[in-house]
């Protein structure tokens, strides 16, 4: 592509970072527009009493699309894997979580029935067809339970039975078998390797821009329009609507979220805790990755429409059978009833028309999950903007 080209990306979250940085690495001259005063979007991090804390529990999946794409922008994250087990918290009582798929026969957490039922169904060469509820409604109830559990964590989303269950098991296989990274330096750490490959590779970033309007060559910002060859537009499904676009509506994965920065852990053992009667997850960050101090992250997947009040009572109160005492070690909290995860659910994949020249990159438009997904589509817009221009100087 030559440097004569301007592209112009609009949001600098990941999807539009990984777009820019591949538009700029095939040559174009690449501005990216961000409307925030901040780069990073959803996976932003923000720094409390010099503790790093994400928006929210994140976990990047070592075999999942990103990483792939992310090594050929040049950009290695740096973290480590979470330990394997934990627990599952279970009517009141707390049972050992099984870490990894050998543990699965041994655990206390299931019959001998479920334990061997689990292990078929997610061992099994056979793709499972239709839904989860489907595929799941065979097993014994503790194994369902736990699969269930397992793609709630792997997914964000709940329900999970109306979900695609191979799409689900092929996520669980991810997940399970690869594990995933907490990220030194918190996913910030991740937005700004982005942004130095971004503009070591000659892209411009500003902030505080937003674009309000597509016009034919170009985009409108509020001091006037912008000229472009083509555009990239990295933004959530409802900002695509603002600007024009005919976007489906589909029900978001949504989560609410209660992240805390503690002295200590009241009970050091307690890192990683599942619901099974509840779609709760509980997990400890900064003792893994580089955060600066313990960072814990406490939340509960939302089904589409489920109402959220009460829910952090609820949080808090689970959180007092797991870590008694975490009130007195309090540094900083901050809590977010309804944070949107994915705007689609998995498996709903979103056909998006765009004018000619312009090309999308958002949740729900390829089968991988969460940051894989945008990741993807970022680099899928970016390719094939540059894929545009080929043939038309060619032609
Ligand atoms: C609580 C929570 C937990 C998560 N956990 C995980 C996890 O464990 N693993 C994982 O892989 N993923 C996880 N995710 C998902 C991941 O954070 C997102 O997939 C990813 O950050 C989305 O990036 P994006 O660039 O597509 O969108 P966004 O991050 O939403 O970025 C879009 C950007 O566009 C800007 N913008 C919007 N409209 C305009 C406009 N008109 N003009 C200019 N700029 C505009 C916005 O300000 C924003 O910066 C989680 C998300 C949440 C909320």
């Amino acid at each position: 592509m030559n440097s004569d080209k301007q592209v112009i990306v609009v949001g600098a979250g990941l999807a539009g970072l990984v777009a820019a940085t591949r538009l700029a690495q095939a040559g174009a001259s690449v501005r990216v527009l961000e409307r925030g005063a901040h780069l990073g979007g959803r996976a932003r991090s923000v720094t409390h009493a010099g503790v790093t804390v994400n928006l929210g529990p994140h976990a990047l999946y070592r075999q999942g699309a990103a990483m792939p794409i992310l090594q050929t922008l040049g950009v290695k994250p740096q973290g480590l894997r979470p330990p394997n087990d934990g627990w599952l918290s279970n009517d009141g009582r707390l049972l050992a979580l099984p870490g990894g798929l050998g543990s699965f026969l041994t655990t206390e957490a299931l019959s001998h029935r479920g334990r061997l039922a689990l292990i078929g169904a997610l061992a099994s060469p056979v793709r499972p067809r239709g839904d989860v509820g489907e595929w799941l409604g065979g097993l014994p109830e503790d194994a369902a339970a736990l699969i269930r559990a397992l793609i709630r964590v792997t997914s964000y989303a709940h329900p999970v039975d109306p979900l695609p269950a191979a799409l689900m098991l092929g996520q669980l296989r991810v997940g399970l078998g690869g594990g995933v990274l907490y990220l030194d330096g918190g996913w910030q750490a991740l937005v700004d390797g982005l942004r130095a490959r971004a503009e070591a590779c000659g892209a411009v970033i500003e902030t505080g821009v937003e674009v309000t309007g597509l016009v034919p060559g170009g985009v409108l910002t509020p001091s006037g329009p912008r000229h472009a060859d083509a555009v990239v537009l990295a933004v959530p499904p409802p900002s695509l609507r603002r600007l024009g676009l005919d976007v489906p509506r589909t029900n978001p994965v949504r989560a609410a979220c209660l992240d805390l920065v503690l002295r200590r852990l009241p009970v050091p053992e307690r890192r990683f805790v599942l619901g099974l009667d509840a779609p709760r997850y509980l997990s400890e960050h900064g003792g893994v990755a580089k955060l600066g101090g313990v960072v814990l992250h406490v939340m509960e997947y939302l089904a589409p429409d489920a109402p959220t009040a009460g829910i952090e009572a609820g949080l808090e109160a689970w959180l007092d059978t797991i870590q008694p005492g975490w009130r007195e070690e309090l540094v900083h909290r901050a809590y977010a009833p309804a944070l949107i995860v994915q705007h689609s659910q998995p498996g709903a994949r979103l056909n998006i028309p765009a004018p000619e020249g312009v090309f999308v990159a958002t949740d729900g438009q390829n089968d991988a999950l969460l940051a894989d997904g945008v990741i993807l589509a970022g680099a899928q817009a970016a390719d094939a903007a540059i894929l545009r221009e080929v043939r038309r100087s060619a032609a």
